[in-house]
């Protein structure tokens, strides 16, 4: 029997050892497009940061590959051939498989505006992408940033931590709007221009001027140029389209899948931010860009590829993530119903986090900690927690294994009330 994964990242890997778990003796190849291999995307950030050394970024050590006997090939895919079983790699070889798995990922949205094109024009994509902003970053240099999300506001961070003086470019009024309500967005917009960030809300970037093809300024909305050397974009991505066109194969934004991570085609599946996944919940296809999430969907495939049938069952969406230094949990339907939005979705974004639930918002501020709460007729549909933590694990547990909350919705939707005393009180009763 022989597996092959095309994509070597989150999803492919965790599809190729679990695969390994269950059929010690079938042949594994995983096609990595990028000469790296695994490594792990959203440490990218603290890469730029200076917080951790390339090493880190490799979550696994040659010997565990070497354990797990997984061929890891670098080359690019190009085509599947179904009929066939085969697919071609860009040096034109043909390699068959019994079982393939489609775990490409997602690649940042990249803007059809003048100068998008020059030497100088970064995203925070990928490792070699990354190492060219840090080549290109340096004290006392302008840089423009533009996007809303995780990755705009990394990049923000990662080079403020190297000296360069930002400019930071929202589309709309609030930051990160179809998730975050304005309070939220206020509280992280006011630590960046603590830190020195020029944010420009309400607009765009016009062009970018470039000389002898460098990018030399950027010319916002408002008529202001910036004389700047780099610009960052993080607009959102889209599950990488190469493999999509393959005939039989259906897609909408990404690949559609079953329960058990299978495509329209009879033994290829596919997992991670390429894939897109029915939600019972909020019946609606959806795609998540989430680390964890392609791992569970890599691992799912993996099962159901190597014979144990195993469907995807598919929770909450959450993340713990860090938005301009205050440590952020997002959980479930958060949003905000804004979808005026050029891209729908950004690196480390759940689609079910941009659904309007139809719920009570309560919320509690004390100085930069904040809790907003969904609360909906019979549970809590979402949560976003900024700052102190402690409640992390509660809300988790509330949203994602839908705890009827029957007994304290009236006293958390009274105006005023105390959330985390009435959640602790709740936790420490059904415990
Ligand atoms: C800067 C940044 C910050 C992030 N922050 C967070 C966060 O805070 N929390 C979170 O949960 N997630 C975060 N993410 C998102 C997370 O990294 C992704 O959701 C996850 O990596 C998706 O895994 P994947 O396996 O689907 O795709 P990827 O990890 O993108 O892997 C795709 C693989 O496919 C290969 N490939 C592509 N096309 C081909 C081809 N044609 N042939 C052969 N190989 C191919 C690539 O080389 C790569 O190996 C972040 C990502 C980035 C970049």
């Amino acid at each position: 029997m022989r597996y092959l994964t095309v994509g070597a990242g989150a999803a492919g890997m965790s599809a190729a050892e679990t695969i390994r778990e269950i059929d010690p003796t079938g042949e594994i190849l995983v096609y990595s497009a990028e000469p790296e291999g695994y490594y792990s995307r959203p440490a990218l950030a603290y890469y730029l940061s200076r917080e951790i050394n390339k090493k880190s970024l490799f979550p696994r050590e040659s010997a565990d590959l070497l354990a797990s006997r997984l061929t890891i090939r670098v080359g690019q895919i190009t085509a599947i051939l179904p009929d066939q079983k085969v697919v071609i790699d860009s040096a034109n070889n043909r390699i068959n498989y019994d079982k393939l798995l489609l775990a490409t990922g997602a690649e940042a949205a990249r803007p059809p505006i003048e100068g998008a094109s020059l030497d100088g024009v970064v995203y925070l994509d990928s490792l070699a992408e990354t190492e060219q902003i840090i080549r290109k970053s340096g004290r006392r240099k302008t840089a423009v940033v533009v996007g809303g999300g995780i990755t705009a506001l990394e990049i923000v961070e990662g080079l403020l931590s190297r000296k360069v003086r930002v400019h930071f470019l929202l589309r709309k009024e609030h930051y990160w709007g179809r998730v975050l309500d304005p309070s939220e967005s206020g509280i992280i917009l006011k630590r960046l221009e603590e830190e020195g960030v020029v944010i420009h809300r309400n607009t765009t970037l016009e062009k970018i001027i470039g000389k002898k093809g460098k990018v030399s300024g950027a010319v916002l909305s408002s008529g202001q140029t910036i004389g700047t050397d780099l610009v960052a974009f993080a607009i959102g991505v889209k599950p990488r389209r190469d493999l999509l066109e393959t005939p039989g194969l259906k897609t909408q934004r990404g690949v559609l899948v079953n329960q058990y991570m299978q495509t329209s085609i009879k033994d290829i599946y596919a997992a991670g931010d390429t894939a897109e996944i029915y939600d019972q919940q909020t019946q609606s296809w959806v795609i998540d860009c989430l680390w964890p999430i392609a791992r569970q969907q890599g691992a799912i495939a993996g099962k159901n590829m190597a014979g144990k049938k195993t469907p995807y069952l598919r929770r909450s969406p959450i993340n713990v993530t860090r938005l301009s230094g205050l440590t952020t949990t997002i959980i479930g339907q958060v949003g905000s119903g804004d979808e005026d939005d050029e891209y729908s979705i950004v690196r480390g974004e759940s689609e079910s986090w941009q659904l309007m639930p139809d719920a009570v918002i309560c919320q509690n501020d004390f100085e930069v900690n904040r809790l907003r709460l969904m609360v909906g007729r019979e549970y809590l549909l979402g949560a976003v927690l900024m700052g102190d933590q402690s409640l992390s694990s509660i809300l988790e547990e509330l949203v994602v294994n839908q705890i009827p909350i029957g007994e304290i919705r009236d006293q958390l939707i009274e105006p005023g009330a105390d959330l985390a005393g009435i959640l602790v009180h709740f936790h420490e009763m059904r415990s």
